[in-house]
């Protein structure tokens, strides 16, 4: 068959000059016919690894996608390449699912967006049965296995489906799979094993940042001022996505909405369509919110509490930067959420009470770490990446290390000393010596650890304890005191070190990053203040609107800057710029040309 070169392809259609990352091997796979698993990374682009392959091979690719939300989304930016497109799902009216089945059956479209349940309807097995498919494409993959952590009991029936179709290949797809799940996603959905290949899970382009959180509100602030694209704030409880949402909206002047589950779904569905659309809103959200977002520009992800495991760390930070400009993942910890955290230990099952320990200490381990933030993510998924990555808070500017065994020595026996039910402030006061009522009352301006800890020291003290807390050594009581824990009597005999990291003094004067200059970020920053840029970015605004698009369909920020530069003055030369495929340069080409003519 003459097929055309699948680079010139991705030019055609996509405007992309190169493959990125495992893109090429995994279209490769998909165009010799072979099944494969493909495991790449949030923002590697995976839609592409199976919307190419729609474009280039006869028939019609099959898409199984959980999410209608999600995958309306992709049908949007399937067509705005020029992309023959439908879905079938109960959110399509039924006339426009006759009209996608007539398309179908007539051999009219690259690609049919389905959800998982219609896989069990024996019609829709008779439909397929009926026109020609090039391609299973299974999104979400890991929604196969009761490994992965969103099982979906309708995914296991997607097996005995394809196998109705022998000859059709299998191309899964997922971000979050560790090796159990990815074994057991090949078997689930008849994938050889060495069809499945592996992105490295890093995300260049997000910084990492850990602080610990103390003004919120100034903290969350400083981040809208360095990052004035669109965000996202994950806060732990509802109450507080509405506060947050409240004083980040009066601090900022920026829209800020709330996003959680007990808001009225109406409200819920029309906060999401305004973040989508927007390109400089920030959403104050629980975890709820996030699954079925697939906006490429979101700018910075910012955590107000520590969340309950690297992996969901990571699954939610890699929300941020999907169009590979840079972007922040700030995390803002307090010693109480470890507390709580472990607290909560209690309350789980006896024998997942181990394995959720781990995951409260990794994330302390994320948080305390005077290392590089980035190695420690890459290591945690498996990977032997380099000891610095140059774009994480740590790699920027070196936390100072203080070993503080001795002073932890103190502070924990003078917990001890004090029977263990007061809290910091009192223990503090009795290291230090205070002139106080309530320690002359109980005594304990005569314990031997009165007035032990001086000077330099004494500033240590308060980072020392929320170490101690994060790390266990310390847990809270029900009454707000202070009792030992975990290793806190190795640490007492000396068999236990405690080393903390004491944030740079610079912290407090940093320059906002559009003045750092740093190329390590990947990729540059939007010129705003530019006239042109900014001219480009009102008609893309305009031409959204009036089509009912989120902006970044039209174009993304990147396109967008290369036209500011490179002042195209043909259609041919637009064409050239990453981004414009035939398709967007047929029907947006001439209106930026038109504008960029005025510059
Ligand atoms: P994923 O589903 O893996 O999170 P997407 O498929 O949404 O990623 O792609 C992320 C972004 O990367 C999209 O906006 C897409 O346009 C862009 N992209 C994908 N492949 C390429 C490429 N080869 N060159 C440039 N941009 C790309
Ligand atoms: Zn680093």
């Amino acid at each position: 068959m003459n097929q055309p070169d699948p680079l010139d392809q991705l030019h055609t259609t996509f405007g992309f000059s190169a493959f990125r990352g495992v893109q090429d091997q995994v279209v490769g796979r998909v165009l010799a016919g072979q099944s494969t698993l493909a495991v790449m990374p949030t923002g590697a682009g995976k839609s592409l690894t199976y919307q190419l392959p729609a474009v280039m091979l006869p028939g019609t690719c099959v898409v199984i996608s959980p999410l209608i939300a999600l995958m309306h989304d992709q049908l949007r930016s399937a067509q705005a390449n020029g992309i023959r497109a439908a879905s079938l799902t109960s959110a399509d009216s039924e006339e426009y699912r006759e009209a996608a089945i007539d398309a179908f059956r007539d051999g009219q479209l690259d690609l049919l967006y389905v959800a998982p349940e219609r896989a069990s309807q024996s019609h829709f097995r008779e439909l397929l049965s009926k026109a020609q498919i090039s391609l299973f494409a299974i999104d979400e993959a890991h929604c196969v296995s009761e490994w992965g952590h969103d099982f979906r009991p309708d995914y296991r029936l997607l097996r005995p489906l394809m196998d109705a179709f022998p000859e059709v290949p299998r191309l899964a797809l997922t971000a979050t799979a560790d090796a159990a799940t990815r074994a057991d996603v090949l078997a689930q959905l008849g994938i050889p094993d060495d069809g499945l290949i592996i992105a490295g899970f890093d995300r260049p382009n997000i910084r990492y940042v850990v602080h610990h959180r103390d003004t919120i509100v100034r903290q969350l602030t400083a981040l809208m001022g360095d990052m004035p694209g669109p965000g996202i704030v994950y806060a732990p409880t509802r109450k507080r996505t509405e506060d947050l949402a409240e004083k980040l909206a009066a601090a900022t002047g920026r829209r800020v909405l709330p996003y959680h589950a007990g808001l009225p779904s109406e409200v819920r569905a029309a906060n999401q369509a305004a973040f989508v659309a927007s390109e400089d809103m920030v959403m104050v959200a629980t975890v709820a919110f996030g699954m079925g977002i697939d906006k490429p520009d979101v700018r910075f992800v910012a955590h107000a509490g520590v969340p309950k495991s690297i992996e969901s760390y990571y699954q939610e930070t890699g929300r941020a930067g999907r169009d590979g400009d840079p972007a922040t993942a700030l995390l803002l910890w307090a010693a109480d959420d470890f507390a709580r955290a472990r607290q909560r230990l209690s309350e789980v099952e006896e024998h997942r009470r181990a394995g959720e320990r781990v995951r409260i200490d990794a994330m302390a381990g994320l948080v305390e770490t005077a290392g590089c933030r980035r190695a420690l993510l890459l290591r945690h998924f498996g990977e032997d990446p380099p000891q610095s990555c140059g774009n994480c808070d740590n790699c920027l500017e070196a936390p100072g290390i203080a070993d503080v065994t001795t002073l932890a020595q103190k502070l924990l026996s003078a917990v001890y000393r004090t029977g263990q039910t007061y809290g910091f402030g009192h223990i503090e006061k009795v290291l230090v010596g205070a002139n106080d009522e309530r320690i002359t009352q109980r005594g304990h301006d005569q314990l031997s650890v009165f007035g032990i800890v001086t000077g330099e020291e004494a500033n240590l003290l308060r980072p020392l304890a929320r170490a101690l807390q994060a790390r266990g050594s310390l847990i809270p009581t029900e009454h707000g005191g202070l009792m030992l824990g975990g290793d806190a009597k190795d640490v007492l005999k000396g068999d236990a070190a405690v080393l903390i990291a004491l944030a740079p003094k610079a912290e407090r004067s940093r320059k906002p990053r559009r003045e750092r200059g740093d190329g390590r970020a990947g990729g540059a920053v939007n010129p705003l203040g530019d006239p042109l840029f900014e001219a480009l970015r009102a008609l893309r605004r305009d031409l959204a609107a009036e089509a009912g698009l989120p902006p970044y369909v039209i174009f993304h920020d990147s396109t967008l800057r290369e036209m500011a530069t490179a002042r195209p003055a043909s259609l041919a030369a637009l064409g050239e710029l990453g981004g414009v495929g035939t398709r967007k340069l047929e029907a947006y080409g001439e209106a930026f040309l038109g504008v960029i003519r005025q510059y």
